[in-house]
């Protein structure tokens, strides 16, 4: 069954984040910092998607990616 708040979820790999706060800043109703600065998705996303692209496409390390489905459209 679809789950609306999959649509806009986004996965980090906190082996790759520098948290260099790119995220954040195209994103900051999506993205936060934990206490390692590393990148979390807040747990109701709420940026349209399409800047949570750009967050992705932002982020130097390449430690944010969208699921399938979502990333040429
Ligand atoms: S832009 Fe990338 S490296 Fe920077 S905080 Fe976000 S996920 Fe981490």
């Amino acid at each position: 069954m679809a789950d609306p708040q999959q649509e806009a979820t986004v996965v980090v790999d906190r082996e790759l984040c520098l948290g260099a706060g790119m995220c954040v800043v195209y994103a900051p109703r999506t993205f936060t910092h934990d206490a390692e600065s590393k990148a979390v998705v807040l747990e109701s996303p709420n940026d349209p998607l399409p800047e949570i692209r750009n967050a992705v496409d932002a982020c130097p390390m390449g430690a944010l990616s969208l699921p399938s489905g979502h990333e040429g459209e």
